[in-house]
């Protein structure tokens, strides 16, 4: 029987124990578990990937524990700026939005663009105007004030350095921290449908626009029922120079790797060699998942018709 399977992730980073309260340890966890609860339910009712995917992010995007949605970062001029992305590894359609406004669930308007726009990728206010067409719940800029973020902000506005979420004393070039808050889902249906979805505030103080890979299909997001359905999470930039979630899809395709040997291809190997941090979650079409990264920590969880029930924060599977 086909097996039935969702992962979710929470971002990746330098995320320590010693970093961290019971009591937020503990929100952490419930709000994964409810992640995964949600976007499982979804496939356990006979639903698609694609739903459930976006059943998943939704969650994620509405607890303010998670770089996206409602807990996004705040940019260099004081607003939030969020990226998303969905694709269906059945017939490779793909939606993605960047720098969008006041939207709610930025992964709803990522859908939205794959099945009515008749394109791929909007942006900024372009993408605003779709929404509104669309019917997309909108929120005002007070939903996405958080104490938190605002002094993470606050810490390094007046400065050029910008942060990967969360807090962190390490610099590292330009960049203040190494800690990643990016949600997303892979799911494989009771069809072996597979997709995936991610959604980002991306970078505190970004500026210029700036994109990360996280709405990037092929970066950040990829899915093709031939090989994997990938969400990444880590330094947006060297993901996007390494074509990472599409890599992972080739090397299963072109050198019949497994999905777990392809993940740790690119995220132990490739990703490392250019200094880039982070991890993601992968599936494939039989239901096989993989969670692979290469910093301290990565929130994330999984759960699958063969009864397994995942959530861990840090390296050792804790
Ligand atoms: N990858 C995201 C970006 O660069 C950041 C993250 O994963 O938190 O925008």
């Amino acid at each position: 029987m086909q097996k039935i399977s969702l992962a979710i992730h929470g971002g990746a980073g330098t995320i320590l124990k010693e970093d961290m309260t019971p009591e937020l340890e503990a929100a952490y966890r419930e709000g994964l578990q409810q992640a995964l609860d949600a976007g499982y339910a979804v496939l356990e009712n006979g639903g698609t990937s694609v739903t459930a995917v976006k059943a998943a992010v939704i969650h994620l995007e509405d607890n303010n524990l998670f770089n996206a949605g409602k807990g996004a970062v705040f940019t260099k001029k004081g607003v939030h700026e969020l990226d998303a992305a969905i694709m269906s590894g059945k017939n490779l359609e793909a939606g993605a939005v960047a720098g969008v406004r006041n939207i709610r669930n930025p992964v709803e308007l990522a859908e939205e663009v794959m099945l009515h726009s008749g394109h791929v990728f909007l942006s900024g206010k372009g993408a605003n105007d779709f929404a509104i067409k669309q019917g997309i719940k909108l929120e005002p800029d007070e939903y996405f004030y958080s104490q938190y973020r605002y002094d993470q902000w606050r810490e390094i506005r007046d400065s050029d350095l910008y942060q990967l979420d969360h807090k962190s004393d390490k610099l590292v070039g330009l960049m203040k921290d190494k800690k990643f808050g990016t949600v997303g889902a892979v799911a494989c249906d009771s069809e072996g449908n597979i997709a995936a979805a991610t959604s980002t505030g991306g970078m505190t103080n970004k500026r210029f626009g700036r994109i990360g890979d996280s709405p990037m299909i092929g970066s950040g997001t990829y899915a093709n029922n031939k090989t994997c359905a990938i969400s990444c999470t880590g330094h947006g930039e060297i993901f996007i120079r390494a074509v990472a979630a599409y890599d992972i899809s080739c090397l299963m395709e072109y050198k019949n790797m497994s999905l777990k040997e392809a993940c740790e291809e690119v995220v132990l190997k490739k990703l490392p060699a250019m200094h880039g941090d982070g991890g993601l979650i992968g599936i494939d079409a039989k239901g096989n998942v993989a969670m692979i990264f290469n910093s301290a920590g990565m929130y994330r969880g999984s759960k699958s018709s063969d009864s397994s029930n995942f959530v861990a924060i840090y390296g050792d599977n804790n």
